[in-house]
């Protein structure tokens, strides 16, 4: 049931109609999507949704954009598909330039894949080759932190800090070493902020140091986390704790951006905000096609990827890589965030919506803590706001706030941890085109399903 819950496992319907294969048809839990336009979707009954969430933080430009449209319309009759061995294709070379340039030194080539776990994936193998490339094969362990969200394939998953996952999958993939993410709203007794982001750097260098650091080759982190951590920032000498200590250690840092990246903390890569700790290697997805067509991304410098290609080759060809249709959809997505000035609609309307929520805080007894950087947000629910308690798993917070937020036209994104441990909360990360009017609209929305819940949980 709480698979069920969570909304984790789907599956296509062989002839139903929804997701689910194993629920029986007349038992499923949603609604049937109609369209959609700007932040707004409809069901198969007219009923309209305003979405708080970009669905799972992706559809940034929101529904129904006509120059994505039309870019993927113009590709569409050019060429979908030309095989690697036989062609470069223009979309592609042309997103690699934007991307590039966008991202600024030290990123100078990109590499397009199908999503954000094939991204993990690439920029694992990618750091693995050039470690080997240079003659040091003995490093090859990439840490990751509890909790964290990295895919769902193998190998995203053994960088993944979910104890769930791990416990299923364990048997068939290495799990990589984890150290705690520094929270900053529950904080383990003896701490404030600062010094827990400094325990948790600190653990970072213990981890290295005990597993040899010879034997380590990457570091793996979300720099403004995503539904894993409930949009944690942490403070700003964290980024360069841990940029030190992997310069120190000769561990190469990988920024996972698969949620934060493109524009959705007010700058093209979140990574912008800390620019003495520069990552090595990035991960795009999600935003960068904002759903209209799969599409993922790793950037690295040209060094690195010169060496590899000197070694003989990247060794990860995959059938949709540089995908003319994605990248041509990617492209268009891109200048649309350029041209319309989105990042800076994302920074403005990211502290409008903060402001509005801490209003809300202010009555609810269930709102513990408002959180984000530009338009990656989260609440965290508690059942007192005083003892910041974490809602028991018989409350079903998270889905029945769902639950309730889409009666009241209102698409939310939440998360409890497994077994709540680190605590529960919503996404609220509309998408980079909200205005202040549709952002009010989400608070109010919102609020109101706040406290059809907080009734629900006193009676
Ligand atoms: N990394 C992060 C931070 C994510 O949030 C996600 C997806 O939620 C992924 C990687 C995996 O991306 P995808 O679902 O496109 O494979």
């Amino acid at each position: 049931a709480d698979a069920i819950d969570s909304g984790r496992d789907s599956f296509g319907a062989r002839g139903g109609p929804v997701d689910v294969f194993y629920l029986p048809e007349g038992t499923h839990r949603h609604p049937t999507v109609s369209h959609g336009d700007g932040v707004y979707l409809w069901d198969t009954d007219g009923k309209r949704y305003i979405d708080a969430c970009s669905g799972p933080v992706t559809t940034n430009l929101g529904h129904r954009n006509m120059r994505v449209i039309e870019a993927m319309r113009a590709q569409a009759e050019k060429i979908c598909f030309a095989a690697r061995q036989h062609f470069e294709n223009e979309p592609n070379i042309a997103l690699s330039d934007l991307a590039t340039d966008l991202a600024g030194p030290g990123f100078e080539r990109a590499f397009f894949v199908s999503g954000g776990s094939e991204a993990t994936e690439a920029a694992i193998k990618l750091a693995r080759q050039y470690a080997v490339a240079r003659g040091d094969a003995g490093r090859w362990k990439v840490l990751g932190r509890d909790p964290g969200y990295h895919g769902a394939s193998l190998g995203a998953a053994s960088v993944t800090g979910d104890p769930t996952s791990e416990a299923v999958f364990a048997s068939v993939m290495q799990v990589m070493p984890k150290v705690p993410a520094p929270f900053t709203y529950r904080l383990p007794e003896n701490h404030d902020t600062d010094s827990y982001a400094r325990h948790c750097a600190a653990a970072l260098e213990a981890t290295i140091v005990a597993e040899g650091a010879e034997s380590v080759l990457a570091f793996i982190m979300e720099p403004v986390g995503g539904l894993a951590t409930g949009a944690l920032v942490a403070p700003d000498h964290y980024y360069s704790a841990v940029r030190e200590i992997c310069d120190r250690h000769g561990v190469l840092l990988i920024y996972d951006e698969v949620m934060s990246g493109a524009g959705r903390t007010g700058t093209f890569l979140a990574a912008e905000h800390w620019p003495d700790s520069r990552p090595d290697i990035v991960t795009l997805a999600k935003g960068i096609a904002a759903g209209y067509t799969p599409l993922g991304m790793v950037l690295a410098p040209s060094e690195m990827v010169d060496t590899v290609a000197r070694s003989g080759g990247f060794l990860h060809g995959h059938t949709y890589v540089a995908n003319p249709l994605s990248c041509a959809v990617g492209l268009a997505v891109l200048r649309e965030v350029v041209d319309r000035d989105l990042m800076s609609n994302a920074a403005a309307m990211g502290t409008y919506l903060r402001k509005r929520l801490s209003e809300v805080q202010e009555t609810s007894r269930i709102l513990g803590d408002v959180r984000g950087l530009g338009l990656l947000n989260a609440i965290e629910i508690v059942t007192d706001r005083d003892k910041k308690e974490i809602p028991d798993a018989a409350l079903r917070a998270s889905t029945r706030l769902t639950e309730i937020g889409m009666g009241n036209g209102l698409l939310l994104y939440s998360r409890r941890t497994a077994n709540g441990k680190y605590g529960e909360w919503l996404m609220l990360t509309p998408p980079l085109i909200v205005s202040e009017e549709e952002t009010d609209e989400i608070v109010e929305r919102l609020a109101k399903t706040l406290t059809i819940y907080e009734s629900e949980i006193i009676a």
